[in-house]
C-alpha cells in the first residue's frame, strides 16, 4: 500500500494540537522557496549524514574526556562550550521560516543525553524524539513520519546510552508505576531474561531501529526506496563516544 500524504496528515491528525490543523490545513510543513532551501542546508554534510554524525561526536568525546579531568568549574565549562567551536549556525531568520534538517534521533529522555550536544549540531540540523529508553511508542513514530515525509530527512538515529534506568527497569532493578509499566513494556519484551544492563541496553536501541519500519508504512516504504535509513547506536557516557549496535 502507498502511504501518500493525506494518509500521513489522518495519521498524524491523531497527535495531540495537531488535528485540527491537520484537518484546515493541506500542509504541515510549508513549502520552502529555493532561496529559503539553500539558507536552511548551508549546515548540511556534503557526504553521508551518519559519518557527519559521528565525526562530530568522535570531537565531542575528545572534549568531553579533557574536560572530565577539569576540577574547575569555569574552565570545564569553557572547554565544553568548545563541543560547538567552528560548528555551523542557520540564521535564525532562515529557522524562523522553515526547517530542513538532516537526520533524526530517536532517544531517551535522560538528561545526560542531550543529542544537540553529543553531536555538536545547532538548531535546524537534527530532529529528535525522546523518551524513557528510547521506545518506538506512537506518538514517537508518529514524529518520525512528520520528519521523513514531510521533512524529507534520510537517516533516523536510533540512540541508546550507558546506565539507562529505562532499561535498567524493563530489567525489573526498580519499582514503576502503571504507566512506567506500560512505557517498558516493549523494552522488556525485546529483552532476554537476565541480561546484564550494557547488553540490553544495546538490544533495546537494536529493537527500537527494527520496530520502526515495522510500524509505519510511511517509514518502511521510505527504506525501501533507499530514501531513509534507520540505525541503531549507544552512547557511552564515560567516554563520550557514539558506537553503532
Ligand atoms: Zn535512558
Amino acid at each position: 500500500m502507498t502511504v501518500n500524504r493525506r494518509t500521513l496528515l489522518t495519521r498524524l491528525g491523531g497527535l495531540a494540537g495537531l488535528g485540527a490543523a491537520a484537518a484546515a490545513a493541506p500542509a504541515l510543513a510549508a513549502p520552502l522557496t529555493p532561496e529559503l532551501e539553500r539558507r536552511l542546508s548551508l549546515c548540511q554534510p556534503a557526504g553521508d549524514p551518519l559519518e557527519e554524525l559521528l565525526r562530530r561526536n568522535r570531537r565531542f568525546s575528545t572534549i568531553w574526556q579533557e574536560a572530565s579531568s577539569q576540577h574547575d568549574t569555569r574552565r570545564r565549562a569553557d572547554r565544553l562550550a568548545q563541543v560547538w567551536n567552528g560548528g555551523c549556525q542557520l540564521n535564525p531568520r532562515a529557522l524562523d521560516a522553515g526547517q530542513r534538517p538532516w537526520a533524526a534521533l530517536l532517544g531517551c529522555a535522560d538528561s545526560r543525553v542531550p543529542p544537540d550536544w553529543l553531536f555538536a549540531s545547532g538548531p535546524g540540523e537534527l530532529f529528535e524524539v525522546r523518551s524513557a529508553g528510547n521506545t518506538a511508542a506512537d506518538s514517537c513514530v508518529a514524529s518520525l513520519e512528520y520528519a521523513v515525509a514531510e521533512l524529507h530527512v534520510p537517516l533516523i538515529l536510533v540512540l541508546g546510552h550507558s546506565g539507562c534506568g529505562a532499561v535498567g527497569a524493563a530489567l525489573g532493578l526498580g519499582a514503576l508505576t502503571p504507566l512506567l509499566t506500560d512505557l517498558v513494556r516493549p523494552i522488556r519484551a525485546a529483552l532476554p531474561a537476565g541480561a546484564p544492563l550494557d547488553e540490553a541496553v544495546r538490544l533495546n536501541a537494536a529493537a527500537a531501529a527494527a520496530a520502526l519500519p515495522q510500524r509505519s508504512a510511511v517509514l518502511r516504504e521510505a527504506v525501501g526506496a533507499g530514501r531513509l535509513r534507520v540505525v541503531a547506536a549507544v552512547f557511552e557516557i564515560s567516554s563520550g563516544l557514539v558506537s553503532l549496535v
